[in-house]
């Protein structure tokens, strides 16, 4: 299919790209890494008559850790979250996110802000930035605003991101020592997009307790969310593989599971325990402790 015809304007900074935003309003789209919207177009689901190509807006790049924050460009790709050494030494498990996200063709030219704003229900990122606590950089008319991930996925591809606004930076703090995280997901096999998808992130204490939990989940509902219930299931408790099978049991709570021709409501929600299960063991495991039915262990 052919996309309906449009107007094609490639600023060089943000205030240019806000400008033509402002000034078409509606009419206009951002044009990241493309690999969502173009689609879209050609199938006329949008027809835009304005597209604002913001691969040259060098600023929005780069991927810089300072201060214990990890700060990534809006436009910074898949593929260069997925090997840049600072993402794998503050946040690795957005770097492991970022790997599994389509083929390679898609993760060289698709963005991690493009992603974020689009918010496809199934997308990858979405369960991450929320267990990581990331926040947002929005930039329109009024100026920046900061908006932190458990606040931004309002609904079905809906964000609080404003049809006037840019992203441009996503922070996320650096994990501290006695943190483990991990993400995994069910894909489909059709479209590898997740059937469901579930990020998890322990710190523990010097005793071996929970002192920090955090679950986002993925493909689902129709967008992701904390899983509130399992954070507080595990919160001071000793994360024994009981207590983190006990803690799962809670990653569907009070949630409308999608149904449709890829997986019923039930699968979709049965998913989610069962992952929520496995990444729960896995951070754990990496913040250093092993506990298994009661025993634990050090790892070196
Ligand atoms: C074959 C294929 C397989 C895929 N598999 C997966 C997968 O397994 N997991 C997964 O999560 N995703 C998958 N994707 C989607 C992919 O991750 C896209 O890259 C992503 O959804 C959109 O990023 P983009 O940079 O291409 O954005 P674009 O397509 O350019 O834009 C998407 C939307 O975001 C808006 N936008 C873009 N950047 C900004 C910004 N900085 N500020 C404000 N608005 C902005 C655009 O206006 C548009 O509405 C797949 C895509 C394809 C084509």
């Amino acid at each position: 299919m052919i996309p309906a015809a449009f107007a094609y304007h490639r600023p060089r900074t943000v205030h240019a790209a806000l400008r033509l935003l402002l000034a078409h309003g509606h009419d206009a789209r951002i044009l990241a890494g493309g690999q969502s919207l173009l689609p879209m177009m050609k199938l006329r689901v949008v027809t835009p008559a304005h597209l604002i190509d913001i691969g040259r807006v060098a600023s929005l790049r780069g991927i810089r850790l300072s201060q214990g924050v990890l700060r990534i460009g809006a436009m910074a790709t898949h593929r260069e979250i997925e090997s840049s050494p600072r993402v794998r030494r503050a946040a690795p498990v957005l770097a492991e996110t970022a790997a599994v996200i389509g083929d390679l063709q898609v993760r060289n030219l698709g963005t991690i802000g493009g992603a974020l704003v689009h918010a496809d229900p199934v997308a990858d990122y979405p369960a991450t930035v929320l267990a990581l606590d990331a926040e947002f950089t929005l930039l329109g008319p009024a100026g920046a605003r900061t908006v932190p991930a458990a606040e931004f996925f309002l609904g079905l591809m809906t964000t609080a991101a404003g049809p006037d606004e840019l992203m441009t930076e996503i922070a996320i703090p650096a994990a501290p020592p006695r943190f483990g995280a991990a993400y995994l997901k069910m894909p489909n096999p059709a479209s590898g997009f997740a059937l469901t998808g579930v990020a998890a992130v322990i710190g523990l204490d010097q005793s071996g307790r929970c002192v920090h939990v955090r679950v986002g989940i993925t493909g689902v509902a129709s967008a992701a969310y904390r899983a509130s219930g399992v954070e507080a299931a595990l919160a001071g408790a000793e994360p024994t593989d009981e207590a983190l099978a006990h803690a799962a049991a809670f990653a569907a709570d009070g949630v409308l599971a999608n149904s449709d021709i890829h997986a019923s409501a039930e699968y979709r929600a049965h998913l989610a325990g069962v992952l929520a299960r496995r990444a729960l063991t896995l951070a754990r495991d990496r913040a250093g402790t092993v506990r298994r039915r009661g025993r634990s262990a050090s790892r070196a």
